[in-house]
This record gives C-alpha cells, structure tokens and sequence, in this order.
C-alpha cells in the first residue's frame, strides 16, 4: 500500500478578480506531498507561489479542482473545520516574521498553543532549544536580529506538532549567512522527519532541497 500524501494537490487552479480582468494566477497544478519531503519552490516573481502555498496551507481555496489534506477534502471543510486543520496539520512561516512586539520570545512561541498552562511553557522551552535561542526567552522582538526573529517564528510554527512546515520566502530578510543558518534548522528538522516546503529565489538554497517545484505563470513546469 502507497503512503497517504499529506497534502494532495488535483488540478487546482486559483484564478483572481482584478477590476474586469481575471487572472490566472494558478492553473491545472497537481502535486503531492509525503511525509519526509524537503521541496523547494522557485519561479519568477508573480508566477503563483504564494497562491498555491496559501491553498496548501487552507488560507485560501481553490477556484477550480480537489485539495486534499491528509485525505479530507478542502472544499468540503467548513470554516471552522479549515481552521482546526491549519492550527493542527500545517505550520507557517513568512517572510516578515509576525512576530507580536510587546510579547516576548517565549510568550510569541507558546501563543498559538493549543495546550495550557506548564506543557505549553514547556514545548516552548524545547523548540526555541532546537531553533538555538535558550539565551534569548526574556528579550523582545525588537531586541533580537532578523536571523533571531526568524528563528523565534520557525520555533512559533511548530507549537502545535504540525505534519508539515510551510515557508513562504524564510530567508528574504535575511544576509546570506543567517539565510544558511534557517537552510541547515529546516535540514535538521527534516531529518527528523518533519515535512517541508520552502519558497525560495536563493540558488544555494535550492540545491539543497530534496526536490524542486518550478512554476511559470500559473503553471508547473520540468524543474
Ligand atoms: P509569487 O508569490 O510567485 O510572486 P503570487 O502568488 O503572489 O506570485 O501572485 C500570482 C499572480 O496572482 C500575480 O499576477 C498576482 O498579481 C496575482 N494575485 C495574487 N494575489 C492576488 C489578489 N489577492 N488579487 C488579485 N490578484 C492577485
Ligand atoms: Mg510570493
């Protein structure tokens, strides 16, 4: 028996209102994720990639076609169902960080946490271990470098033991060594056996992902 994809892309397509104009931003893409995938996804700007990362992550739905999340059908989700599956299934992490000012490292990473209380402080405690930032709980965003901050929102995404890391531009931000720093905190994590796909226009980057997806325009293409 074949492994049950996480997330299961079939002819989607995503098309957007634009005054009168409709525009194509996704067309016909299916794909699917396994358990263990290190993707990258590279393309030129305006082809498509944070659409179909918004889709993967059930921010947004489909225009047209099936997604499939762990073998539950998107469309047929309610809202409230959406969203247990993106608090449970998926973890985020954007360009900008999103990180709340007034909170600090500790309190921004157990915030999204569906636990309470000591397991939560607790879970935390450990990924901001994993993500290297034990001498920085008490600091706030602002204290911290752009490397720190991304690190702090790796750490936040992985609260709730999501299937799998969604990474829209992680390292946009960032100089080339703290954009290699979050590269080999994903190779880890996925050698541990967390799922990741990662947008990205760094080249070093992308070689060393396990696997590529090219869009052009709305469509993938042969990597
Ligand atoms: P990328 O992330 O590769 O730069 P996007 O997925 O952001 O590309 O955008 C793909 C296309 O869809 C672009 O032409 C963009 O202008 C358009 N687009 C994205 N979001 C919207 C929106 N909310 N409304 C209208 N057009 C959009
Ligand atoms: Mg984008």
């Amino acid at each position: 028996m074949s492994e049950e994809a996480i997330i299961r892309l079939e002819h989607v397509c995503r098309q957007y209102r634009r005054g009168s104009e409709t525009v194509h931003a996704l067309k016909d893409i299916s794909f699917s994720l396994f358990p263990g995938d290190f993707v990258a996804v590279v393309g030129p700007s305006g082809s498509g990639k944070t659409t179909l990362m918004n889709l993967m992550g059930c921010l947004d739905r489909p225009s047209g076609g099936r997604i499939l999340v762990h073998g539950r059908e998107v469309q047929e989700e309610s809202e409230a169902g959406l969203t247990r599956l993106r608090r449970t299934v998926i973890g985020f992490v954007f360009q900008q960080f999103f990180l709340i000012p007034t909170l600090n490292v500790l309190e921004n990473v157990a915030l999204p946490s569906l636990f309470t209380g000591k397991k939560q402080r607790e879970r935390a405690l450990n990924l901001l271990e994993k993500v290297g930032l034990s001498q920085r709980l008490y600091h706030l965003p602002g204290q911290l470098s752009g490397g720190e901050m991304q690190r702090v929102a790796i750490a936040r995404s992985l609260i709730n033991g999501p299937s799998i890391l969604l990474a829209d531009e992680p390292t946009g931000n960032l100089d080339s060594r703290n954009a290699e720093r979050i590269l080999e905190l994903f190779e880890r994590l996925n050698e541990e056996g967390m799922t990741l796909v990662m947008v990205t226009h760094n080249a070093d980057l992308v070689k060393q992902c396990k696997a590529v997806v090219r869009i052009e325009d709305g469509a993938m293409v042969q990597a």
